[in-house]
């Protein structure tokens, strides 16, 4: 049975708003563990990635080389990224292991092709593809009518475990290209709102170098105000929808094995007990606390370590080996229970 990982669909933005943890996705635990990127980085220094685009009309809206980019720059906020966060918050000595990783020189690695033999209703819908390739660790297949043939919805998902294939993202159309160079006199009603208080031009800048912040944040060499401001320039393209961008970190955040934050009923182990507020759940926000207390569980889970630590997120209680821990509410043990099932009635309410 084929799972997928989804990004939000557009109705799901009023239903979520309410409360939603981190969590890993269940199949962390089992041996398909290893096909996760959260696995790979603690063992490999080299990550290959792959990009195809069989469809021919879609090659105007996002070039391979616009998103290998993108792809680049996303593995460098789920690695050093999340560092530059922990250190933001001066808890790089405590989490120094973590931060070993999350630091590490990665070198990632293009390959020229995707290996697509085993993704036989690809080769349904276009016929004329060629499917030699290898398989990299990631393989990202963008390809609109695939993506729907294969979901049955129009929209992006990651897939762990599919035949013999390689954990792929299927990449859906219709997004934003926060590398394209912007039109003349196109308005960013973003960057508009701005205008008061001194901030426009520096929008401006953002906007009309695009691609120089992006390279900068591919080599994986850059500052916390850079790495804001990268987010910012992210949330200029965005109008009312997604950029390929938030696309590729949400997905890649699957490919790492954090699981949605908008769907509910999940296994309770492994997860926080209080909201979060990242990309996991809303696809358009930055890598947030929730995401860094989520990869730091993630990376302990894979190396069966134990720990406790307060949360990178206020509000939020001690998180004890992966999980919130809720002896902390300082709830009467009955309360607590009407507590947990009241969330849980919750998030099976937001369930679609
Ligand atoms: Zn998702």
């Amino acid at each position: 049975m084929k799972r997928l990982f989804c990004i939000l669909f557009p109705l799901c933005i009023y239903a979520c708003l309410a409360a939603a943890p981190y969590s890993h996705l269940e199949e962390v635990s089992s041996p398909a563990a290893v096909r996760f990127l959260a696995q790979k980085i603690i063992e490999q220094d080299t990550l290959t990635y792959c990009i195809s685009i069989p469809e021919e009309k879609q090659k105007n809206s996002v070039t391979a080389d616009e998103l290998a980019l993108m792809l680049q720059s996303a593995l460098r906020e789920w690695t050093h990224g999340i560092a530059l966060r922990i250190h933001q918050a001066g808890r790089e000595k405590e989490f120094q292991d973590i931060m070993a990783i999350l630091e590490k020189p990665l070198s990632l690695q293009r390959l020229s092709s995707c290996d697509l033999t085993q993704h036989p209703l690809l080769v349904k819908t276009y016929p004329d593809v060629n499917t030699a390739g290898k398989k990299a660790d990631i393989n990202l297949i963008f390809a609109p009518e695939y993506c729907a043939a294969f979901s049955g919805n129009i929209n992006s998902f990651f897939v762990l475990n599919y035949k013999n294939t390689a954990p792929f993202i299927c990449l859906s159309g219709g997004y934003a290209n926060s590398l394209r160079p912007p039109e003349k006199g196109e308005y960013f009603p973003s960057l508009a709102q701005v205008a008061s208080n001194g901030g426009a031009q520096k929008d401006r800048e953002l906007v009309y170098h695009s691609p120089r912040l992006f390279e900068q944040i591919a080599t994986g060499k850059y500052s916390r105000q850079q790495q804001q401001d990268f987010w910012r320039l992210n949330r200029l393209f965005e109008y009312d929808g997604h950029t390929f961008f938030d696309i590729l970190v949400h997905e890649l955040g699957h490919a790492f094995g954090l699981a949605d934050e908008y769907v509910a009923d999940r296994p309770r182990q492994f997860a926080s007990l209080q909201p979060g507020q990242g990309l996991m759940r809303e696809g358009y926000e930055p890598i947030s606390c929730d995401e860094v207390d989520g990869m730091i569980t993630l990376l302990d889970r894979l190396q069966n370590k134990q720990r406790s630590f307060g949360s990178f997120c206020q509000g939020r209680r001690h998180i004890v080996n992966g999980t919130e821990d809720a002896t902390k509410y300082n709830l009467p043990t009955e309360r607590l229970k009407k507590f947990l099932r009241t969330l849980k009635r919750e998030q099976n309410a937001q369930k679609y």
